[in-house]
């Protein structure tokens, strides 16, 4: 077929050993279009060629290189509302959201395009006497990014725009779900002036090719963001290597709403929090723990809310949830609602299947009341629109009940009160705290990332980007006496 996406290999755009369709979730009579699937054997050339262009991208100078990450920043910005239509066409996020997502994603290629100019070293004299200690920071290699589907521009971005700025070689395995915008990502890339094969496309399906990128010992580090068990399957077949790894794996965030809080701002956090994306975002806020004294007031304002939510076509105007992404992903939502119930939950609202004019998969967001951090659906990462209530009498019970999970990547704390603000901030176990702000939604110029099952490996975005993507190097110097 002539319109099929190709894959970038070794600096050639392949057709592949197979072929999948991709189909806008609002609307399955919509083609978004075909996409080749790489082979293995194109991924090992690929893989090879990719190291011969690190070693050319080394020499390249830090002002070439940061030239091209602010043409792909620059043009990412400028191209905003059209990649983020096509964004949205496949992943089924409101336009405002698809675009600003591309936007986002431009801001991570043009903040690491400054970064190119800031490498600084450090410098110290020997304990021996007229040698000079030399610390720098070099490339990595070659390193495996593997992201996501539910933001396939942004947190493709955050890994490979670091990746090339610290004078790394990138191979990106993008979702299966979403590969129009890894093509649009990967067309815009692959017209700077790079060394061919700096950066290669390998569209498949995780199992298989996934899998076999992350087995290879041609990978010198891998970036993932996913599920748990697949983010274990590769620290697992990394270890084999020895190959370094870095790895973000969704959560169980919690919002904290104390009885001092503002009410609407409360009710508006969570909404958004909980809502935004279809509640497909790894910084969701899945729970809520409410204190008792504000919790009639702000279940009956939260309900309210979530009623009045605007489902619909991702690309249609007033839209303010779009559908979930897979059939797959829609019938384990749903299946967690019945789980909900039969673990005791009350189903305030939503939470079913809904029937639009066109055919997608839609469902109604849901709330769940009178839940316990025990439950199920309070311990796994349901990637749903739905979130949990949970009453609290205490701002002590209320910290206790956010610290209660495996995961830990955000937290969130609404309160006028400064003391609880702060004891908050400084004792949820989560690599990211709000207060008085969603638990979604981050910057690009400082770390990202969780503790416990949520991260692995050093925190992603800003300055912290360079402990994963390069190594350090320590020379030691001895200069002589001048002759
Ligand atoms: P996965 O973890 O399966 O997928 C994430 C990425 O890993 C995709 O590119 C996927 O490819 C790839 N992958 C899958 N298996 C392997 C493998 N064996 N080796 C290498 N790469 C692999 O997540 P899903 O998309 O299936 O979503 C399932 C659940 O994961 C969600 O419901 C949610 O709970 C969680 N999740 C969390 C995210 C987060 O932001 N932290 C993001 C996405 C999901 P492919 O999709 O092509 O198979």
């Amino acid at each position: 077929m002539s319109d099929v996406k190709l894959n970038l290999i070794a600096g050639e755009w392949l057709a592949g050993e197979a072929e999948i369709e991709n189909r806008n979730p609002s609307d399955l009579s919509d083609l978004v279009g075909m996409f080749a699937q790489a082979s293995a054997d194109q991924l090992d050339a690929t893989l090879h060629q990719a190291r011969r262009a690190q070693a050319e991208w080394a020499t390249y100078g830090m002002e070439r290189k940061q030239a091209v990450l602010m043409a792909i920043g620059t043009e990412l910005m400028a191209r905003a509302e059209e990649l983020g239509t096509l964004l949205s066409r496949e992943e089924g996020k409101p336009l405002a959201e698809g675009k600003g997502e591309v936007y986002r994603a431009g801001q991570f290629f043009t903040y690491y395009a400054a970064e190119c100019l800031r490498q600084l070293g450090e410098n110290a004299d020997s304990v021996r006497p007229g040698v000079e200690i030399d610390v720098r920071r070099e490339a990595v290699g070659v390193v495996a990014v593997i992201s996501p589907w539910n933001f396939p521009t942004a947190t493709a971005s955050w890994k490979i725009a670091p990746a090339l700025c610290y004078g790394n070689a990138v191979v990106w395995k993008p979702a299966n779900i979403t590969p129009a915008s890894a093509v649009a990502l990967t067309e815009i890339i692959a017209r700077q002036d790079i060394p061919k094969g700096l950066f290669s496309l390998v569209m498949g399906s995780g199992s298989s090719i996934g899998q076999r990128l992350v087995e290879s010992p041609l990978v010198n580090a891998i970036s993932f963001t996913g599920s748990v068990p697949v983010g274990k399957g590769i620290a697992s077949a990394a270890i084999q290597n020895l190959t370094k790894v870095q790895m973000e794996m969704g959560s169980k965030n919690a919002l904290a709403v104390m009885d001092d809080a503002d009410l609407d701002l409360a009710v508006s956090l969570a909404l958004g929090g909980a809502f935004g994306g279809t509640g497909q975002k790894c910084t969701a806020s899945s729970r809520l723990v409410v204190h008792a004294a504000i919790h009639d007031a702000f279940v009956e304002k939260l309900v309210a809310g979530a009623q009045a939510m605007k489902v619909g076509h991702a690309l249609a105007e007033g839209t303010q949830m779009g559908p979930v992404v897979s059939a797959q992903q829609l019938s384990e939502n749903l299946a967690y609602v019945d789980l909900g119930k039969s673990e005791g939950a009350e189903l305030a609202c939503g939470g079913q299947r809904l029937e639009m004019p066109q055919d997608g998969f839609y469902m109604s967001p849901g709330v769940f009341l009178n839940t316990t951090t025990t439950m199920r659906i309070n311990r796994e990462e349901m990637f749903a629109p739905l979130t949990s209530v949970i009453k609290v009498g205490s701002f002590d019970e209320a910290l206790s009940v956010v610290n209660d999970t495996n995961f830990g990547l955000t937290s969130g704390i609404v309160t006028r009160n400064l003391a609880r603000a702060t004891h908050f901030r400084r004792n949820a176990r989560t690599g990211v705290v709000t207060v008085n702000l969603p638990t979604a939604g981050t910057d690009y110029h400082v770390p990202f990332g969780g503790r416990g099952d949520s991260s692995y490996g050093p925190r992603e975005q800003g300055r912290a980007a360079a402990e994963f993507y390069t190594t350090v190097k320590t020379a030691y110097i001895s200069a002589g006496a001048p002759q």
